[in-house]
């Protein structure tokens, strides 16, 4: 193909603009190169494309119009190009939809110019008030970083004449700056740690991997504190000293911060970042940096994954099995699946760090289609904590405590030592149901098939499905008798509750995403809690993701069946995992720690699996069962959707997709349903789901695709496809 095209030359742009096909202009004035970015009229407007490949000509030639403008970006690649096709064949996303995932961009079509910026100066100001402090306050956390007015402004909580009147006075230094600076150079040599000889092994084989410049997948396996994070930065190094781009992917946003820290350790500066909770500039140098070069290690959530590298050669995803690397919503796709590919179409190693790997990854190392290193030792003398099952048909706890007499015993005697506990639920809220003991009546939420929770912290009920919220009623919304509403179930908050009444003396804290303003505020009580300003923390499972919080040596799950219930496939494994993240949080330094699990089915497999602490005994049964059951990762499977406001048409064209099951039944998949969604409504709209399942090797997407191409949808209705979900509801 060609790679520029001549000003008149025919090319083909992919749109953002959900069409099904590319549409034919021809270059503009100067031409185009093979995956320039451009701006193309369409109808009225403007929008956003690139340049595809050469124009189809079924156009009226007369009438195709010229490009408007190519972008200042560099051309998208073609492995680029290749990964987005082939990611879209994977989970039936439309390709405008993959192109606005790479295109996520603030400011794509802005022209290159110079701006002003504004950092922390040298001057004193003449008088201190409170919003000259807080800008001042605002630049000194970020050290030498600058920003533009709007954000800083925005960041202290002041008008911009504050710091324009602090400009005047030399203490906010303007500057003149270009749009996008490439971040500071990352020194592969600038400190390291002495590893033991287990890491060694590893990090040697991970670098091997990097310096062939070959794709190669590797789970990095080993307990919390074994020194995965030090093994795999080593690997980033080797591909800094290569010149090749190295991408790390965390499950939570939370998390960069204390992992951004260690790069500036490592490597003497900082990378580039790119999650939700980073400024719209900031975001757009991340991605121009990315596709110029300009960007050695970039340290993200899953989009980063659609960043244009302009020579990727090792990506990183730390905790693979955590369920956040599914996208729920919009595109449909595995972070972690992606990455896979993505590398194997640019020549890049993966690396797949877990305590407790997924089942798919554990049966990939098992079958030899990824390289497997094991780390089997905690660093330093710190030992794996001791779990113990608490059997809860023996403690003699009244109703509505959750908090048992021997956990109670055991925390008592960490507040006597002056070390920290953790008490772990995974539960927002206060309670997860609010039930009339009058009439028996439990608050549902209007819009959804889901019980209200209440957050008294808010002083609101609020419907986890849809967000929706309301105000504690006064009276039953059924039979309105009045002052008879009662909370059933402990949430966090609930549990906290609690716990200040049996420790009135402990200093209390409860680490839940939904407690905190901002991610700034979140990260801030973590660092707070590391330090040891909280002798209990009470946490859901943002507490399970990596933190590392030296003083801990207690975690009492309090209830250690709740992800034992409920139908979904990964139950065990979701369970199984948890369970032994929150209890590798204990006894991180050097005390021991321990573990107790409050259970009322100490028998169950996953328990005792979890106690005995036999991993590969766990996976190998759970893998006999999905095996047995011809479920991923030994067979496939594909969840569909379908949504509307009207219940009985969502159930006919149900019907129909299920009788029209020829393009699948060519390829030996079978359907199941339809049948009402596990969440039967969301927002006002009725939920059905059917469920393909298909052999392992059978080419499913294709079949999708004809299958639902041929039933004709109802204009209000809306059908999803997800390709291996991984949750079903
Ligand atoms: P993981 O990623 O497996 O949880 P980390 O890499 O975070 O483990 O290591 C846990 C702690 O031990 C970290 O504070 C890390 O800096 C430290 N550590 C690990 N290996 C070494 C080593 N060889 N020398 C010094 N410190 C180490
Ligand atoms: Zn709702």
């Amino acid at each position: 193909m060609k790679s520029f095209f001549d000003e008149g030359d025919l090319v083909a742009v992919l749109t953002t603009q959900p069409l099904d096909r590319t549409l034919d202009y021809t270059a503009p004035e100067g031409g185009c190169h093979l995956g320039a970015f451009v701006e193309v009229p369409l109808g009225p407007r403007r929008v956003l494309g690139v340049v595809w490949g050469s124009g189809q000509g079924d156009f009226d030639r007369a009438k195709v119009r010229p490009v408007h403008r190519v972008l200042d970006a560099a051309p998208m690649s073609g492995e680029m190009r290749e990964f987005l096709s082939r990611a879209a064949d994977y989970t039936l996303t439309p390709m405008p939809a993959m192109l606005r995932l790479a295109t996520r961009s603030p400011g794509l079509g802005d022209p290159p110019s110079m701006r002003k910026i504004y950092r922390m100066g040298h001057g004193k100001p003449d008088r201190e008030t409170d919003a000259r402090h807080r800008v001042i306050a605002a630049l000194s956390e970020y050290g030498s970083l600058a920003f533009t007015l709007k954000e800083l402004a925005e960041m202290a909580g002041v008008s911009t004449s504050v710091v324009k009147g602090l400009v005047k006075q030399g203490v906010v230094a303007e500057e003149e700056s270009p749009r996008d600076l490439p971040y500071p150079r990352l020194d592969p040599d600038f400190a390291g740690v002495a590893l033991t000889a287990d890491q060694t092994a590893a990090a040697g084989a991970l670098q091997a991997g990097v310096r062939s410049g070959d794709y190669g997948t590797t789970l990095l396996r080993g307990v919390t504190g074994s020194g995965k994070t030090e093994v795999y930065l080593e690997a980033v190094a080797e591909a800094l000293r290569k010149g090749r781009q190295a991408l790390v992917l965390l499950p939570e946003i939370a998390l960069t911060a204390e992992f951004l820290t260690r790069v500036e350790q490592r490597f003497g500066a900082m990378p580039a970042e790119w999650h939700s909770g980073v400024t719209m500039t900031e975001r757009r140098r991340c991605w121009r940096m990315v596709g110029e070069g300009g960007a050695q290690l970039v340290v993200g959530a899953r989009s980063a994954l659609f960043l244009p590298y302009r020579d990727l050669g090792l990506i990183v995803v730390d905790e693979e099995h955590d369920t956040s690397y599914k996208q729920e919503d919009g595109v449909l796709y595995n972070a972690r699946d992606m990455a896979v590919l993505r590398a194997s179409l640019c020549s890049a190693q993966v690396v797949l760090a877990s305590a407790t790997p997924s089942l798919e990854t554990w049966a990939n190392a098992q079958a030899g289609k990824y390289a497997s290193l094991n780390l089997t030792d905690r660093f330093g003398p710190a030992v794996l904590p001791k779990m113990r099952a608490i059997d809860m048909r023996t403690e003699d706890l009244p109703g509505s405590r959750w908090i048992s007499p021997t956990l109670r015993r055991a925390v008592e005697q960490r507040l006597e030592r002056g070390e920290q506990t953790l008490l772990f639920l995974n539960r927002r809220g206060y309670a997860p149901v609010t039930l009339c003991r009058a009439c028996g009546h439990q608050i549902g939420c209007d819009h959804c098939d889901a019980r209200m929770v209440e957050h008294r912290f808010l002083k609101r009920l609020v419907c986890h499905q849809c967000g929706e919220t309301k105000p504690m009623p006064a009276k039953c919304p059924s039979c309105e008798a009045e002052d008879r509403l009662a909370p059933v179930g402990p949430g966090v908050e609930r549990l906290a509750e609690e716990a200040a009444a049996l420790f009135p003396d402990a200093r209390i804290a409860v680490l839940s995403s939904d407690l905190f303003g901002s991610a700034r505020a979140m990260k801030a009580q973590i660092a707070a809690i590391a330090k040891g300003e909280a002798d209990i923390i009470i946490g859901t499972q943002l507490v399970a993701k990596g933190h590392n919080f030296p003083l801990l040596t207690l975690v009492g799950v309090i209830d250690a069946d709740l992800g034992l219930q409920g139908s979904d496939l990964r139950a065990a494994e979701r369970t199984f995992q948890l369970m032994r993240q929150v209890s590798g949080r204990a006894g991180r330094v050097d005390q021991p720690g321990e573990a107790l699990l409050q259970t009322y089915q100490p028998e169950h497999p996953v328990i005792r699996a979890i106690l005995s602490g036999d991993e590969d005994g766990f996976w190998r049964a759970e893998a006999a069962e999905r095996r047995e059951a011809g479920v991923p990762p030994y067979g496939r499977l594909a969840g569909i959707v379908l949504s509307s406001p009207d219940v009985q048409q969502v159930f006919d064209v149900g019907g129909v997709l299920a009788r029209n099951d020829l393009p699948l039944r060519r390829i030996g998949a079978q359907v199941f349903g339809p049948a009402p969604a596990p969440i039967a409504r969301i927002r006002g709209r009725h939920r059905v789901r059917l469920l393909v399942k298909a052999a392992k090797g059978a080419p499913l997407q294709g079949a999708l695709a004809q299958w639902v191409r041929g039933v004709k949808l109802p204009a209000n209705l809306r059908l999803s496809i997800d390709i291996d979900p991984q949750s079903f509801y």
